[in-house]
């Protein structure tokens, strides 16, 4: 496990940063290490006993961004590809990235009631109650190959669903990328054997 060392305090909250040394990620320590040197870990958030991981200095940062996307896309390949879908909220800001990048479009997977028109829906189960989430039935023309993103993995259960619904609406998977993958949840296992593919692996 990487170090981490605080670097802000307030309100009872320390929010930490993880360690870059000895990072690991499927595309090469040196990305894993970028991706580590701009993940915030907040405790507690958004309830007890979870530990947030915060990539919103990755954002943040322009040029650490633009290596991310290319990276992803260069893993894929661009000719691998149709079209890019994000699922909500941090996984659009990923998908319009690869999207602008390569020409492609983007295709929002939303939680339950966000859409305007006919949709599938599939429902997971949390570690409290469940969560829906939705695609437009019109998505994708038939055989159209699919690149999923999101920032982290956790469990899985909101990749597996979002896979599902991918399929159910004709797409094709081409590939699922993650930012972050947080191991001990398992969530590879769980979509196996689908390949997943994460920037950093904590
Ligand atoms: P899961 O379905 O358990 O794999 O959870 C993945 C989804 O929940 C992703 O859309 C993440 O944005 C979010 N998520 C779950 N756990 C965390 C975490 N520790 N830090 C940040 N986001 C998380």
């Amino acid at each position: 496990m990487p170090d981490a060392a605080v670097v802000w305090q307030g309100s009872g909250v320390n929010v930490t940063e993880t360690h870059s040394s000895g990072a690991r990620g499927d595309s090469g320590p040196q990305t894993a290490r970028l991706v580590a040197s701009r993940v915030l870990d907040v405790p507690d958030f958004p309830k007890p006993g979870v530990m947030f991981k915060d990539l919103m200095p990755l954002f943040a940062d322009g040029a650490a961004f633009r290596e991310v996307i290319d990276g992803i896309v260069a893993y894929h390949g661009r000719e691998n590809f149709d079209t890019v879908v994000g699922i909500e909220a941090r996984g659009f800001v990923v998908a319009a990235a690869i999207a602008y990048a390569t020409g492609v479009g983007v295709v929002p997977v939303r939680k339950a009631g966000k859409l305007p028109r006919p949709a599938y829906a599939a429902t997971y189960e949390l570690e409290y109650g469940e969560a829906t989430l939705e695609v437009h039935q019109d998505a994708f023309t038939a055989g159209h190959r699919v690149l999923v993103v999101d920032d982290v993995l956790a469990t899985g259960g909101t990749a597996e669903a979002t896979l599902d619904l991918v399929e159910r609406a004709g797409g094709t998977v081409a590939g699922f990328t993650v930012l972050l993958e947080l191991a001990f949840l398992k969530g590879r296992e769980r979509l196996a054997p689908r390949p997943v593919h994460a920037l950093l692996t904590v």
